[in-house]
């Protein structure tokens, strides 16, 4: 007799099942154009020259167990990249960081659509997920009055989950005077806000219109991002922190939870109940990926050979929209396609339908998933 023989099979997860098709369409000239992560021209994913340095300065020097909340320069050096090197918050000792499992609370608010394991994640850790409006699929933009009116009526007390920059998976952002009427309502509604800082580099949005002129002469405009302009009031705060996409550290999973607290007395009680929730789940967080993000954080020759790699991506990226945008308008294809190119980020949001996505997997072997979006 089997006792496992009576479990039931998962339900179908839409980005799995495009992976799998793909995988298992015979033809030998396929493209896979949901694969969630940055490729290479050549299809094939991208080390960055200054995570290889990185590794070769580590060779042998990696041993022991972490402490439980991490390696302690990486969380140092993490705050500061997100928060900035002249955050009042970290000096006043009320910002808590510690290493995560890469980008991973009452009722949680997150945006619809948003990415898909956010919901699966906040439902597992015992809250209840509710959602509001955020993209427009008329005008394939952000719904910004519906999603004010959402915040506005979640009770006080809620998460509201926020990604700070290249929204996934719509590609649709608000713009800088939108986030001061959402931090003005979050605030104001006494909501507690969670970043998913996937795709932010302190303030240089990977893969959107990055500010490199303030990343080469130092002069970052802090205030103009949108965690930034959360954590200036000088409310509470969580940061999830990943060095993914950023490093190209997909596999290592690499990142931080930063919390920033109101008083350093409460940053010590918040520290002291992570501490608690981290023990049981895996104890110690791994050590190699946090040597590489430190490694170059802390060098100031590689943290700009860093940010010339990034742009080399976030310049291509906006190039590959722009291809795409007039090799549409070249055919002639009816409809409107400027969101292409006004959408930000790696991620798209076609406007294919079912239908559509079917026909062009059929046809031409050409994976997306069933809402037609591109990552
Ligand atoms: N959050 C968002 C919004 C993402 O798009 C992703 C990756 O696809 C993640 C988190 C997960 O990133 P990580 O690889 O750091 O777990």
């Amino acid at each position: 007799s089997s006792i496992l023989s009576n479990v039931l099979p998962a339900p179908e997860d839409p980005v799995l099942s495009v992976i799998f098709a793909c995988r298992d369409d015979p033809c030998p000239v396929k493209l896979n154009v949901s694969a969630r992560a940055y490729r290479t021209e050549e299809g094939k994913p991208l080390v960055l020259e200054v995570v290889r340095k990185a590794e070769q300065q580590l060779a042998n020097d990696l041993q022991g167990y972490l402490p439980i909340d991490g390696l302690a320069d990486f969380n140092k050096l993490s705050a500061k990249l997100t928060l900035g090197d002249d955050s009042h918050a970290v000096e006043e000792n009320r910002v808590v960081t510690i290493q995560c499992l890469s980008g991973r609370l009452r009722v949680v608010f997150v945006p619809n659509p948003t990415w898909g394991n956010h919901p699966f994640i906040f439902t597992l850790a015992g809250l209840c997920v509710e959602y509001f409006r955020y993209y427009d699929p008329q005008t394939r933009g952000l719904d910004f009055e519906g999603m004010l009116e959402d915040l506005g009526a979640a009770p006080s007390g809620a998460i509201v989950v926020l990604q700070s920059c290249a929204h996934n998976p719509t590609g649709i952002d608000p713009t800088l005077e939108q986030w001061e009427k959402i931090r003005q309502i979050v605030r104001s509604k006494g909501l507690l806000p969670f970043f998913d800082n996937a795709y932010q580099v302190r303030s240089t949005c990977l893969f959107f219109n990055l500010n490199f002129h303030g990343f080469a002469t130092g002069n970052l405009d802090s205030d103009a991002q949108s965690v930034c302009m959360f954590v200036a009031d000088g409310g509470e705060c969580l940061i999830a922190q990943s060095f993914a996409k950023n490093m190209g550290l997909y596999g290592e999973r690499i990142g931080t939870l930063t919390i920033v607290c109101t008083s350093q007395d409460v940053a010590r009680k918040v520290h002291s109940q992570v501490l608690l929730v981290v023990r049981p789940m895996y104890l110690s967080p791994p050590i190699h990926g946090a040597s590489i993000v430190t490694t170059i954080l802390k060098n100031s020759d590689m943290y700009k050979d860093w940010t010339i790699e990034l742009k080399g991506m976030a310049d291509r990226i906006i190039s590959m929209r722009q291809q795409l945008y007039e090799a549409i308008q070249a055919r002639g294809t009816p409809g409107d396609w400027t969101h292409i190119i006004k959408q930000i980020g790696m991620f798209s949001f076609t406007g294919l339908n079912k239908k559509q996505v079917r026909w062009m997997a059929k046809e031409y072997h050409i994976y997306m998933t069933y809402d037609g979006y591109v990552i």
